[in-house]
């Protein structure tokens, strides 16, 4: 069958297929702990949810203007304008369905045939594809593994060619748990700046900060003079335990939100109205965020220092990021192959198959030799892994 060169490389995000495989096991009834997914355990927060409800039963079901419910765009901007000097406007923000959106929408907007842009790697699986989508050319730069991989200048400035027109950065990392501090962001900005290249920042893990009761740093704490054209991608997805909302958006400048919101309103309109009701409630009601933020960052703090903690007893000659922010642990296997298994994917398709345990191969992110363990849930379910990852590579473990 033919298929237009739009999709020529397209294929289907490798996190959702080990996640959906790791669900069909478990419901033919297979005894699995599935630590492939993305998302947050817990439910959504009751205030969000009751806002949707009465929503809905109020008559806020109608389409909304593309780029969002008005109220919702401001309350967006207000918080954003919180992150620093930086005064966000409204006219700024786009209200899409989820930040995959945001991401689509600003590639698809800004580059295009001839175009390279740079991808801060290991990366989440999803950019490479957008880039290609738009029929660009996806660059992976890795930074170092010593510096938890957080590229710098130096290798952006090595890996950039005239046909440089973007670099998309996501701190907190998806896969590693890495947070850029505000100078290296700083760093990267200027060399953005600099180079005349579009700096798209991914933000959506930022409420997800390990190591200190605020979020992690943004493009928005950074002095304005400190920032070229730029666009920030963020959401209610992680943050909010709203995954399946469907509730992202990005922030630039208001001429380039003009052309994501042209684009969005020729695709889907707009995010769904109860959704962009419930998000409103989330980013206005900041007293009751702050609570459940609170709670929810507290389980996650507690979950990454269990996994380090049995990484460093169980595996004690792994190498892993130990991960400052979002809710991953990245570790690398390829010194426990062996039995045939020489890559990542076959570690982790072993592990399914004798032990149950689903974890996403590096592959998924630009290198075969680490895996991702999602930690978005709980600390028995933690412990159980941890005794079938040690009992497959052969550790003994008491109690
Ligand atoms: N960006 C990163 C780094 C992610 O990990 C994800 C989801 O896993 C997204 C964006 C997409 O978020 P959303 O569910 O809001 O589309």
């Amino acid at each position: 069958m033919r298929f237009s060169a739009n999709i020529e490389k397209l294929q289907p995000s490798a996190t959702i297929a080990v996640s959906t495989l790791a669900k069909k096991l478990a419901a033919e009834g297979r005894d699995i702990l599935n630590l492939s997914a993305g998302e947050p355990d817990f439910d959504t927060p009751v205030f969000i949810a009751d806002a949707a409800v009465e929503g809905i039963q109020a008559g806020r079901t109608r389409y909304t203007p593309p780029a969002g419910i008005p109220e919702l765009r401001a309350a967006i901007a207000a918080r954003l304008s919180e992150r620093g000097e930086h005064q966000a406007s409204a006219e700024g923000v786009v209200v899409t369905a989820g930040a995959k959106q945001a991401l689509f929408n600003a590639i698809f907007t800004l580059f295009g045939p001839g175009d390279e842009v740079l991808i801060a790697a290991p990366y989440w699986t999803t950019y490479p594809t957008l880039v290609e989508l738009a029929r660009a050319r996806p660059v992976e730069v890795f930074g170092d593994e010593a510096n938890g991989f957080k590229v710098t200048a130096a290798q952006l400035d090595r890996a950039a060619t005239g046909a440089t027109r973007g670099l998309v950065l996501n701190t907190p990392c998806n896969p590693t748990g890495a947070v850029y501090t505000l100078d290296e962001l700083g760093e990267i900005a200027a060399w953005c700046k600099d180079h005349d290249v579009w700096l798209l920042s991914d933000e959506i893990y930022r409420d997800i900060h390990h190591d200190s009761s605020s979020p992690a740093p943004g493009i928005l704490s950074l002095p304005e003079s400190g920032l070229g054209p730029s666009v920030l991608v963020d959401g209610a997805s992680k943050g909010f335990a709203m995954t399946g909302w469907r509730i992202g958006f990005s922030y630039a400048d208001p001429e380039i939100s003009k052309k994501l919101t042209a684009l969005q309103s020729q695709i889907t309109s707009n995010a769904a109205t109860p959704s962009q009701v419930a998000a409103l409630a989330a980013f206005s009601d900041v007293a009751a965020a702050a609570r459940d933020q609170a709670a929810m960052g507290e389980a996650f703090r507690r979950r990454r220092d269990l996994v380090c903690s049995r990484m460093r007893e169980l595996l004690p000659d792994v190498p892993f990021v130990e991960p400052a922010g979002a809710f991953y642990l990245y570790f690398r296997v390829d010194g426990l192959h062996g039995d045939g298994v020489d890559s990542a994917t076959e570690w982790c398709s072993k592990l399914l198959r004798e032990q149950g345990v689903a974890l996403v191969p590096g592959g998924a992110f630009g290198d075969d030799a680490w895996v991702r363990l999602s930690f978005a849930t709980s600390d028995e379910i933690l412990e159980d892994a941890f005794r079938r990852i040690a009992t497959m590579v052969g550790v003994g473990v008491t109690g």
